[in-house]
């Protein structure tokens, strides 16, 4: 621990000095808007200032991306897939400084982030790929007309992250838009700041021309808003929660924006009895106290069969209050500290709520230490669908557990929620985890595993989670327009 303390200590001396800077157009410029503090989750303190941009940032930025767009737009796909690599060469290199960056910034468990920080590169590298093709189309013959289909990058796009896991976020995001052709204005969240600026680093010493990604730091009402009604910005791809979902869709109205959402969840694990319990429980634990809840496909709703809660129960409580919960560069620890004092506060509410709904609070609930954000990993049962603790994304290590009696109560309890972000189905019934899957509400389900990521399948949900879906060729379907052209024959 203390090694990787001095090491962060060497990464951050020379942000300390200057303050976090925004990278317009290839120049690393303050914000008009002064600073503001990043602070870290573990103790408090300050780890630097950072650029607070206004609206005449953004437009400064947003007049870089449209500056560099034609050129980056027309360059042959392969060179850009050869830049998008270096790319992801350089986050290898810098994978433990961003490691470093990412747990003291945000509180993230070491164990966890080391991989986010590889699983940037394999983003960069995935979406590079298919850079060459990107632009390819269809030829649809019809009655006198051939007909040429292209697609076309769809011009400067910007794109507004979160503070859970931002770097990896940021990559998923940003990489295809890049790789489509597109060029961008990022802007990352404030409270998370750090690794944004590397990323930005990286991509100018990959050889991204000035103006093709352009970094604008500041808080979502002032930046983030400014980004949403520029004219010259054509697409905003947003990641966040559902309410700011709605207020950019409205933001974005007056210039026509088109919107890319991925949003909040409730997402329900359903364990039947005929499962496999020892991988369930597993995959459990993982999927709600991993990366401190602080994960939109998190399984945050438990919702199991009657006949073996009881046992279920007993052995996740066991489970629950081994958790080792620490400092996040600590590589046994497995759950840090949250990301901030106001996101700390909403956590713990939700266990008054949950108590005085008339849950059990089974593990948990309380602050640990008097420094920092810490939260002990928390479980409720016998909770009701209809409690504030089985509807509301509470986003943190904070499990609802619902029993259920049948299939036909567990997906209308499932699907009873505002959001359809992911589901996580625990049987050994092909035919039911069939038809289960097929009704249930989610954009991404799991049957008898955990979340695993595969880069080309699609990415996404339904209701309020959000809009459009990512990964494979559906980002490209996103950053980029279909233009079909019809000649007479
Ligand atoms: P948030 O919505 O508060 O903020 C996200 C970003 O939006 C920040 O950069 C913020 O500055 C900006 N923003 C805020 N108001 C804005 C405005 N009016 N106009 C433009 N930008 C604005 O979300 P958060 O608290 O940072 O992140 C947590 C949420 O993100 C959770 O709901 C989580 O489920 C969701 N999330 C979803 C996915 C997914 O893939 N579906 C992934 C990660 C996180």
């Amino acid at each position: 621990l203390t090694a990787r303390l001095t090491q962060l200590d060497s990464h951050l001396a020379r942000y300390r000095e200057h303050g976090i800077l925004n990278l317009i157009g290839g120049q690393d410029v303050a914000g008009s808007g002064g600073s503001f503090e990043t602070r870290s989750p573990v103790d408090e303190s300050l780890i630097c200032a950072v650029s607070r941009s206004t609206a005449a940032d953004v437009d400064a930025a947003a007049k870089a991306a449209k500056a560099a767009f034609p050129a980056w737009a027309a360059m042959d796909g392969a060179k850009r897939k050869a830049i998008l690599h270096r790319v992801a060469d350089l986050i290898e290199a810098r994978a433990e400084e961003i490691a470093l960056c990412e747990c003291w910034d945000t509180g993230q468990a070491w164990r966890f982030m080391s991989k986010a920080a590889l699983r940037g590169a394999e983003n960069f590298r995935f979406f590079a790929d298919q850079a060459p093709g990107a632009r390819d189309g269809q030829t649809l013959r019809g009655p006198g007309q051939l007909n040429v289909t292209s697609r076309h990058p769809i011009g400067p796009v910007g794109v507004i992250t979160p503070w859970n896991t931002p770097f990896m976020l940021s990559t998923w995001k940003i990489a295809p838009a890049l790789a489509a052709g597109c060029t961008v204005v990022h802007k990352p969240a404030e409270f998370s700041p750090l690794t944004a600026r590397i990323l930005a680093e990286i991509c100018r010493e990959a050889g991204l021309h000035d103006g093709v990604l352009n970094l604008v730091n500041g808080f979502g009402e002032d930046a983030g808003r400014a980004l949403t009604e520029h004219p010259d910005i054509k697409a905003i791809a947003f990641v966040g929660e559902s309410k700011t979902g709605s207020m950019i869709m409205k933001q974005g109205a007056d210039t026509l924006k088109l919107v890319h959402f991925e949003l909040g969840g409730k997402n329900p694990v359903i364990v039947f009895d005929d499962a496999d319990l020892e991988r369930a429980l597993d995959a459990v634990i993982f999927m709600i106290y991993s990366l401190n809840g602080e994960r939109c496909t998190s399984s945050s709703r438990l919702l199991v069969q009657e006949s073996i809660a009881e046992e279920f129960h007993a052995r996740l409580v066991e489970r629950v209050n081994r958790i080792k919960v620490g400092h996040p560069l600590d590589p046994a620890t497995e759950v840090g500290p949250l990301i901030h004092k106001v996101h700390f506060d909403k956590v713990l509410s939700y266990v008054g709520i949950g108590r005085d709904e008339g849950a059990t609070c089974a593990a948990g609930g309380e602050r640990i230490g008097d420094k920092g954000w810490f939260v002990a990993p928390t479980l409720f049962t016998g909770a009701t669908p209809g409690m504030r603790i089985a509807q509301e994304e509470v986003f943190g290590p904070f499990l609802t557990s619902i029993p259920f009696r049948d299939e036909a109560e567990a997906l209308a309890i499932a699907n009873d929620v505002a959001y359809g972000l992911t589901g996580y189905l625990w049987t050994n019934d092909l035919t039911r985890a069939l038809t289960f899957a097929d009704r249930l509400e989610a954009g991404m389900i799991w049957v008898n595993s955990e979340n695993v990521r595969h880069l080309p399948t699609p990415f996404g949900g339904v209701k309020a989670s959000g809009i459009g879906r990512d990964g494979g060729d559906w980002s490209f379907d996103f950053y980029m327009e279909t233009k079909n052209v019809a000649f007479a024959l």
